[in-house]
């Protein structure tokens, strides 16, 4: 790993600690029990949402993150599970007039603005993300007015606004390659929201990185602690890491990547067993790939671990059946429908198609 990095980030942030407490406003009100009025059973809710889906000439597009439930719908009815890039495309090329989107509201957000022509809907548009929440449009405009050498990067998990102020956006499969290309035209970067994967991918690169002081609530939560107790106990087992983890995490992975390649990773590598520090609704699509080998999702509870999240993301689980089944009721639609102001969407449709092509 590249050691001569230089990713920082600025010492007066008081506006991004204030938008950081906002996300746990957000936390609370995801974490609060959910009343289903309906007593129908799995398969019920299953059968009806694939007659919804064909009646309204709908794809279901999912997420990794969601649950077994939704991941299965969506692949027995032609749509798709898979990370936000890949989600992205997969809507894009769908020839479906709605597209429905089971993840979190900027996966939905993204997908209408490469597709403004088709209806998207999600569960609940309520499924946010500490990482958009953590950083507003205003302060982070703020942000890239005060640092204008240089060149700004944005995540994927970021409002249309955000996007719509960035030069490029990324995801986390190809963060590093996008860097590191941009380091090599001597450019200098400007990153933002998630603090950790950007001095990942500064390290990676030995890009000059500026970064915006924002994190995953899941992914913050792993200790290199806990995973190495567990490790103890299984010694052949791999352990395997999203680049959203604290550095100390990272470091002792033997895979780091996004959540396609740490599927990738579990299947190629030779060991039996693997230690996963993701959510782990990511054990649908990864026991497919490897169905012969241990998983074991890593610890949040470890020495210092607060567990907020014990690797399940509060808001990709109000991904539900229940809400799911009733999103073409009319009465739901403003509930569940995503807009974006026009001006917005082809300002952020730039650095979105300038990540699509980089990938092709
Ligand atoms: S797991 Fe983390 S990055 Fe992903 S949607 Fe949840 S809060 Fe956001």
């Amino acid at each position: 790993m590249n050691t001569t990095a230089d990713a920082h980030i600025p010492s007066e942030q008081s506006d991004q600690i204030a938008a950081r407490e906002q996300v746990k406003q957000y936390l609370d009100a995801a974490l609060e029990p959910r009343v289903h009025s309906s007593s129908k059973s799995t398969e019920q809710y299953r059968e009806d949402i694939k007659a919804l889906l064909k009646k309204h000439d709908a794809a279901l597009i999912a997420h990794y993150y969601t649950s077994p439930e939704i991941q299965s719908l969506a692949e027995e009815t032609g749509g798709c599970v898979a990370d936000s890039l890949e989600m992205a495309r997969f809507g894009a090329n769908h020839s479906a007039r709605t597209l429905i989107v089971a993840g979190v509201k900027f996966m939905g957000e993204t997908a209408k603005i490469l597709s403004p022509e088709k209806r998207v809907l999600m569960p609940t548009l309520e499924a946010t993300c500490s990482l958009d929440i953590g950083c507003p449009v205003d302060t982070f405009s703020a942000f890239c007015d005060a640092n204008p050498d240089r060149t700004v990067v944005v995540y994927a998990n970021t409002s249309a606004a955000v996007k719509a102020r960035a030069d490029w956006v990324v995801t986390s499969s190809i963060a590093v390659d996008v860097v590191d290309h941009l380091d090599k035209q001597g450019e200098k970067i400007l990153w933002a929201p998630d603090k950790h994967l950007g001095n990942y991918v500064a390290e990676k690169t030995g890009a000059d990185v500026l970064l915006w002081d924002g994190a995953c609530i899941v992914h913050e939560e792993f200790k290199v602690r806990g995973i190495l107790d567990i490790k103890q106990q299984y010694p052949e087992a791999a352990i395997l890491v999203h680049p959203e983890s604290p550095k100390p995490v990272v470091e002792i992975a033997d895979a780091v990547g996004s959540t396609s390649q740490l599927i990738s990773a579990a299947k190629n590598l030779p060991h039996p067993t693997c230690i996963v520090a993701t959510d782990q609704g990511i054990f649908y699509k990864m026991q497919q790939a490897c169905p012969d080998k241990k998983l074991i999702i890593a610890p949040t509870a470890g020495s210092g671990a607060t567990c907020r999240s014990c690797a399940n993301c509060p808001w990709m689980g109000m991904n539900e059946l229940d809400n799911l089944s009733q999103i073409f009721e009319s009465h739901n639609l403003d509930h569940n429908e995503i807009h974006i102001d026009e001006a917005i969407r082809q300002k952020a449709l730039i650095p979105l198609t300038r990540m699509l092509n980089f990938k092709a």
